[in-house]
Order: C-alpha cells, then sequence, then structure tokens
C-alpha cells in the first residue's frame, strides 16, 4: 500500500492526493502518491516563509548548524535506503543513487560549518571617528525550484545555503521526483527547524511554479531546468526587481587529441556522455576527436558500448538505468531520427530494449560523421546520445568546441601539458576538466556555467554566500 505525502506548509503536512510516481525500470510500480498544490497552498506557503523570516535570520549560527549536521548525520545514516528509493523514481542506478545521497550529506555538513565561518569587514571611514562594517545578511524568502535529474543534490545545495544564511523557502520541486524531495523535506522538519522556515510546495510547474514567480513576497529565485523555463523566471524576477540565479542546459564537449591515453578517453567519454543514461546537464554530447586517433578511438567506444548492462535500475549489475519517462525517451528517439536525417551516422546504438519488466530501456546511441552544425550537436538532447565530430587539430577542436550557445562544462584529453593548459584557460565553459569525465564532482568548489547555461552567481561551496545574502555596509560615528 502507498503511503500519501503531503506538503508541508507552516510546519503542517497538509493536501490531498494529486499525482502518483512511477517507476520507469517497471512502469508497473507505482513509488508513491503525493499531494499536489495548487496556487492558494503556494501563497499559504510564501506567507508561511515570510513569517518565519525575522526569527530565523536572527536566529544564530549554533541552531542553524544543529539542524544542517543532524539532517547530513540522517542522510548518510540512511544512505542506502535512500538512494534506493531515488533510483527507483528517477532510473539511474543504484550506485549512482547511493552516490548521490552521500553527496547531498556531505552538502549539508559542509553548510553546517559554513554557519560558524560567516565574517564580515570592518574598515576606517574616511571621516575621522568614524567607522564601517560590512556585513552579510540573509536575502528573505528565497524559492527554489528544482530539475528531475538529481533529486536529491540540487535540492541539497539549494537547501542547503539558503538555510545556512537565515532565509526562508518555498521549495518546489520536479513533478517526477517527489519522493526524494518529499524525504529531504522530512528529515529537516524532524531536525528541528521552526515552522514556516522550510515549506515544500509539490505540483505542477505552471501552477505552483508560476505562483512563486507572480509573488511579489518571493525575494530570490534560485532555478535549474530548461533554458525555457529559466527565461521565463528571469522575466518574472526582473518584473518584480528580485535576484535570480539559474542553472540550465548544455551542450558539452569532450575534446580528444591524437596524443590522448585512449583508455582513459574512452573512460571519460562513455562515463560523461552515458552515464545516469546521458541526463545530466554536464553530459559530453560532443566528442571531438583528432583524425589520427578517430578511427580507434570509435572502435574503442563501440567495444565498450557493446558491453554496458543496461536495465533495471535496482539490478545491482546495471550500468544504465533507463530513460526518466515516455516524453523524454520520445525526445530522445526523435533526435536519434534527426541526427540520421542530416546525415550522421548511426555508429552504435539508438533502439529500444525489451527486459523483464516494462520499462523506458534505450540502447545508448553513438553517431560518428556528426558536424557541429547538425541540430544534434547544437541542442541539447538530454539522453543516452553522442557525437563524434572529426577535426584536424587541437585549435580546430578548440574553435569547435566554443562554438556552442552554452558554456556549462568541457573536458580534453591530452598527454600534452602546453595544450591542457591552452584549453583550461581557452575554454569558454564554467567547469573544465583533463583527462577526467565533464561531471561536477566536488561537492566544495563552484559548479556553473556560462552563456546560455547559467544566470548569476555560480552554486556550491563558499561561492554560495553570493547568493543566498546580501550586504550591509553600516557606518557608525561613536562620538
Ligand atoms: P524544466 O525546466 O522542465 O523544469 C524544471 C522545474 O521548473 C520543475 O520543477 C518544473 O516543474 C518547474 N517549472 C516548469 N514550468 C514552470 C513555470 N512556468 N514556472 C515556474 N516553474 C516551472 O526542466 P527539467 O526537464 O525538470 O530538467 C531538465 C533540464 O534541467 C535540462 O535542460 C538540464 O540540462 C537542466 N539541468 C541543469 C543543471 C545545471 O546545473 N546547469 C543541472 C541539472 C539539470
Amino acid at each position: 500500500m502507498t503511503v500519501l505525502r503531503k506538503n508541508l506548509i507552516d510546519g503542517e503536512w497538509l493536501g490531498e492526493a494529486g499525482s502518483r510516481n512511477i517507476n520507469p525500470s517497471n512502469t508497473n510500480d507505482v513509488v508513491g502518491e503525493y499531494a499536489s498544490a495548487g496556487p492558494e497552498e503556494a501563497k499559504q506557503a510564501i506567507a508561511a516563509a515570510k513569517a518565519a523570516f525575522p526569527g530565523w535570520s536572527r536566529s544564530g549560527p549554533l541552531a542553524r548548524h544543529a539542524v544542517l549536521k543532524k539532517t547530513s548525520d540522517e542522510i548518510m545514516a540512511r544512505k542506502d535506503d535512500i538512494g534506493r528509493s531515488l533510483a527507483r523514481e528517477e532510473g539511474k542506478t543504484l550506485a549512482e543513487g547511493v552516490g548521490e545521497t552521500i553527496r547531498a550529506a556531505q552538502i549539508f555538513d559542509f553548510f553546517a560549518g559554513e554557519t560558524l565561518r560567516l565574517s564580515g569587514e570592518m574598515v576606517p571611514s574616511v571621516r575621522p571617528g568614524v567607522g564601517v562594517e560590512m556585513t552579510r545578511e540573509g536575502v528573505g524568502v528565497v524559492g527554489i525550484i528544482t530539475p528531475w535529474n538529481f533529486p536529491i543534490a540540487i535540492p541539497a545545495w539549494k537547501i542547503a545555503p539558503a538555510l545556512a544564511y537565515g532565509n526562508t523557502i518555498v521549495f518546489k520541486p520536479a513533478e517526477l521526483v517527489p519522493e526524494s524531495a518529499w524525504t529531504i523535506v522530512d528529515i529537516l522538519h524532524r531536525a528541528g527547524l521552526p515552522k514556516g522556515v522550510l515549506n515544500l510546495v509539490m505540483g505542477k510547474g505552471s501552477v505552483v511554479g508560476q505562483a512563486m514567480l507572480d509573488s511579489p513576497d518571493v525575494n530570490a529565485i534560485s532555478f535549474t531546468g530548461s533554458v525555457g523555463t529559466g527565461k521565463r523566471v528571469a522575466a518574472a524576477s526582473v518584473e518584480h526587481m528580485r535576484k535570480f540565479q539559474l542553472e540550465m542546459g548544455g551542450k558539452n564537449p569532450l575534446v580528444v587529441l591524437d596524443d590522448a591515453d585512449l583508455a582513459v578517453a574512452v573512460d571519460c567519454a562513455v562515463n560523461g556522455a552515458y552515464f545516469s543514461t546521458g541526463q545530466r546537464c554536464t553530459a559530453s554530447s560532443r566528442l571531438i576527436v583528432t583524425a589520427g586517433i578517430h578511427d580507434r578511438f570509435v572502435d574503442a567506444m563501440k567495444e565498450r558500448l557493446d558491453k554496458l548492462v543496461i536495465g533495471d535500475a535496482l539490478d545491482a549489475k546495471t550500468q544504465i538505468g533507463p530513460v526518466v519517462d515516455q516524453t523524454q525517451l520520445k525526445q530522445d528517439e526523435d533526435y536519434i531520427a534527426i541526427g540520421r536525417q542530416e546525415g550522421a551516422e548511426l555508429a552504435f546504438g539508438g533502439e529500444r530494449l525489451e527486459r523483464e519488466t516494462p520499462g523506458f530501456y534505450l540502447r545508448p546511441a553513438l553517431f560518428t560523421g556528426a558536424t557541429n552544425a547538425m541540430r544534434i550537436s547544437r541542442e541539447e538532447i538530454f539522453g543516452p546520445v553522442a557525437n563524434v565530430i572529426r577535426v584536424k587539430d587541437y585549435d580546430e577542436a578548440l574553435t569547435v568546441a566554443n562554438d556552442t550557445p552554452f558554456g556549462l562544462t568541457s573536458g580534453i584529453c591530452t598527454t600534452s601539458l602546453k595544450h591542457a593548459t591552452h584549453f583550461k584557460r581557452n575554454s569558454e565553459a564554467g567547469m573544465v576538466m583533463v583527462n577526467l569525465p565533464t561531471a561536477g564532482v566536488d561537492f566544495h568548489v563552484p559548479f556553473g556555467g556560462r552563456k546560455g547555461s547559467s544566470y548569476g552567481p555560480r552554486e556550491q561551496g563558499r561561492y554560495a554566500v553570493e547568493f543566498y545574502t546580501t550586504v550591509k555596509t553600516a557606518y557608525t560615528f561613536a562620538g
């Protein structure tokens, strides 16, 4: 029997059954039932967060440290169960689900520490006898809107700093992954947050999300999701003169040079393009390969892809789980058809797979003979589909890598210090990897991109303070 998970508004669990989430590895398996908030609930949640802000923003570091540390400890203690539940609702593998859960625990631990390290500056004024202090204060009510592909890590990397710096929150998770969102809120609530400090409003983006965008009482919005929704967040936020931060799509390049270690390059490409079923904003979907290593690289990729175990996310042997849902599967298949029409060669995979249970299984697809002008090279597919683009040398590789509307992450596989150093300096991306997959892994360093991928201050690590606080300059004349 499934339990009804409710929304948390002003410290109370409220709501009626509204939606179910389905296991993409087995569509007969209903993970749970969830209350679906409407505009009224969104308004109540915003009002509760507004009322709770004065108290929480003055609560001091010890109270905030206690809640965040307790939350980290419980997530870590329950990492296997939470990771399994995440894999069940999203379709990433068990190892990835548990890994993401551990990362969430580490993020809460990191920001528990940050509550004790918030600092300011004091300088002498140009006027004798006057002191000037610069301090940071919470922004107010923060709206947090998250996507489905990292159901626990992304909420964690927004909620933890928002609370650490004294903000109150209205959190709207993606419709496909309410269980992970509910779990993290339940843990924080039981860890002792005062009522109204954290409110959960599960429901449709066009209803609950939109109500958050339209409210003058939401002082800041941190959004991760698609470019289209990001632009709506931006337009509405400018209208209300509120702070906003956007993390959106990617079309990330991985450059493989003639002098690369072939095994390292194939590891980076397989991990970067296909792990998490390619459903990562940091996925390396453009593999830009120089002519001297091209054929060896493609042969080695096909050999590796053929060995990948694609199946039920909850089976410990699975290396690639299903696509998240029918809509995303259709999008992946449509782009595979577009790639063929554009003249790229489907060198491997791309077909639907049958498994013991009904699910959205797709064999990872590799295109060769792609050009950077093709739609499959310019638009984010968000599935297990990657293109090999052949180039003559490093200079052309760098030009192609930067020729994209996005700029989240990039990578290069090379044994040349000169090229690695030049690429780190000249790649137009927020994160650059040398001989590593394009994913941004470390939880204590900034995460974010440039161009069409991101807007506003960086997330994660100490850089998160920029978004979640506002600076006050105070002058004192003591007489
Ligand atoms: P999406 O834009 O469809 O949805 C994101 C969130 O916005 C969801 O919670 C959704 O309900 C909400 N939303 C939808 N319409 C809204 C509206 N009118 N007002 C307010 N909120 C609304 O994105 P998605 O399909 O959930 O996620 C996939 C996208 O996220 C991909 O483009 C991916 O690259 C991106 N992503 C980016 C990062 C990053 O850090 N750059 C990380 C993960 C995912």
